[in-house]
């Protein structure tokens, strides 16, 4: 397993590389309920394509919940992340988990020319150095049995 890997390794290895966004103009309910029926904790805010923020369940948490305020009367443009982090494609892995780490976040946008091309989790990220280390032990098994035939 390398994590030098680029962070495009990941992506390919999602069962699904979906983006999903809401736009700025719903309800913090909506982006909740749609966060909820993907099993995801972040959503991307776009209009017309374009990457305005990122809100996640911490934000909902922090900024409706805490607040005393109800999800069905606060926008998502009115929580959402401005200052969003992203990677370009190549960026190395090991890279992507300093930067999630460092800002305490655990959701990367993958850009490239401008457009999301996906989304990284940092759960993302574990299931695939996971799947790498057992790829990893299984050449070792192989190299092992083939080098002390019984
Ligand atoms: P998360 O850990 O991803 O649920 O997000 C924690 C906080 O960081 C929330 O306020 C998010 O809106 C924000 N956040 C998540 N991902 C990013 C990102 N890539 N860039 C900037 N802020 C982010």
């Amino acid at each position: 397993m390398k994590l030098t890997h680029t962070i495009a390794r990941v992506l390919e290895n999602k069962r699904e590389n979906r983006i999903l966004s809401i736009s700025p103009d719903q309800t913090v309910y909506e982006a909740i309920k749609k966060m909820a029926e993907y099993g995801v904790g972040a959503l991307m805010v776009m209009s017309d394509n374009q990457l305005l923020g990122i809100i996640s369940e911490r934000d909902y948490a922090r900024k409706v919940v805490l607040q005393g305020h109800v999800s069905k009367d606060i926008l998502v443009r009115e929580i959402m992340t401005t200052a969003v982090v992203s990677v370009n494609p190549w960026r190395p892995v090991d890279e992507c988990l300093a930067i999630m780490t460092e800002h305490r976040f655990r959701h990367l946008p993958v850009m490239e020319n401008d457009a999301v091309v996906g989304v990284v989790s940092l759960g993302d990220v574990v299931k695939w150095i996971i799947s790498e280390q057992e790829e990893v032990i299984h050449e070792l098994e192989d190299y092992v049995v083939g080098s002390y035939p019984c």
